[in-house]
């Protein structure tokens, strides 16, 4: 039995949005870090930055019993030396032990900024609630995840990052506590002149359903197959780098080890191999669909459901079965 008795005051959870609307990783995050909170017998309790047009206050669904807002000049836009000055004065405040990010493009700016800041132990990628039955470890995913790890965190205040996916979002009832937390947020350094933003498409990083497409589609001209598709479902499109590096389709769109790590709900992907430095970007989507004319297609090994067959035969017959399905001519 252990000798010493630790603590914890509370969860604080990092609350992500765009645009006035909290974003669906901050569900997620909440939902992990209200079980966190019920783990360490505590309170999880919310923090966003900036004008949320959102009803904060049903966040309370989620297992958050309060809200801090932090408004001011450098709340407007993501700033991370901002953020996290604004976030390190905050775990003080509130006597946070347990700050949860979701470890999307705003965690991963944040979170290691806080953790050097805090000198607080620091798990990105967490795949699983923590063990507290022999002090705090985490399980997260590692070699692109091939493998995972079991860290434990030391430092009194202990920072998650969240890999998307990786908890359920849980839905009850309740309502949050929200109020202003007087922590100044002065104008940062940068100064964000101009945002361009594309318009009509479905922004892949955050995509519930993704359609793409590899270098067995032959070339850009046969693009229709997937964009036709990704029309229908309302789904993101991505491709391969063997696609983008031959310029069939933008970098953007190119995902895996290096490009974009993604986990949708649903992955749907079309003459690709499943190259490893492929799956190490969406192998974290909930289901995967492969399309492919070749049987040993290594990609068979990671689907959850396979087509062997022609994508120049399969697709069209997919469109088709959509189309009808939507009642879409
Ligand atoms: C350091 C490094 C990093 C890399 N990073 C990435 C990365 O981030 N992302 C990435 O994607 N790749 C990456 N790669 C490249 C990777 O190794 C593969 O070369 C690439 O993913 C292959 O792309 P592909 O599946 O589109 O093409 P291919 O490997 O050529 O596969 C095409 C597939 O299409 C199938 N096919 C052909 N015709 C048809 C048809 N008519 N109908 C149905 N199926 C058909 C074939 O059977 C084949 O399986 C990296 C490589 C290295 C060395």
């Amino acid at each position: 039995m252990s000798n010493y008795q630790i603590v914890y005051m509370s969860v604080l959870i990092f609350l992500d949005q765009s645009e006035g609307h909290i974003k669906k990783n901050s569900f997620e995050a909440a939902s992990y870090g209200a079980k966190v909170a019920e783990l360490m017998g505590t309170s999880a309790e919310g923090i966003v930055f900036g004008k949320v047009n959102d009803d904060l206050a049903s966040l309370g669904a989620y297992g958050l019993k309060k809200i801090h807002t932090i408004s001011g000049e450098g709340a407007t836009e993501l700033d991370s030396q901002v953020f996290t000055n604004a976030l390190a004065q905050a775990v003080t405040t509130l006597e946070a032990k347990v700050v949860v990010f979701a470890n999307n493009l705003d965690g991963k700016a944040i979170a290691p900024r806080l953790s050097a800041k805090l000198k607080a132990g620091l798990v990105s990628g967490a795949v699983a609630l923590p063990d507290t039955t022999n002090g705090f470890v985490v399980k997260k995913n590692v070699f692109s995840g091939k493998a995972f790890a079991n860290v434990a965190i030391n430092t009194e205040i202990k920072i998650i990052a969240l890999n998307p996916n990786s908890h359920k979002v849980i839905k009850t009832e309740g309502t949050a506590e929200v109020s202003e937390l007087n922590i100044q947020t002065p104008a940062g350094k940068v100064k964000v002149t101009a945002v361009n933003k594309v318009v009509g498409e479905i922004p892949l990083a955050e995509a519930e359903l993704v359609i793409s497409g590899g270098r067995g589609l032959k070339g850009s001209e046969n693009w229709h197959l997937i964009t036709d598709l990704a029309k229908l479902l309302g789904a993101a499109t991505a491709c391969s780098r063997a696609v983008a590096d031959a310029g069939w389709r933008p970098h953007h769109e190119h995902v895996g080890q290096t490009g974009l790590a993604i986990a949708p709900n649903l992955y749907f992907a079309v003459g690709m191999s499943g190259a490893i430095q492929h799956l190490a970007g969406v192998n974290r989507s909930k289901v995967i669909v492969v399309v492919n004319k070749d049987p040993e297609a290594p990609f068979f090994k990671a689907a959850d459901y396979g087509i062997v067959g022609d994508a120049f035969e399969v697709m069209p017959k997919i469109i088709e079965a959509v189309k009808k399905l939507k009642g879409v001519s």
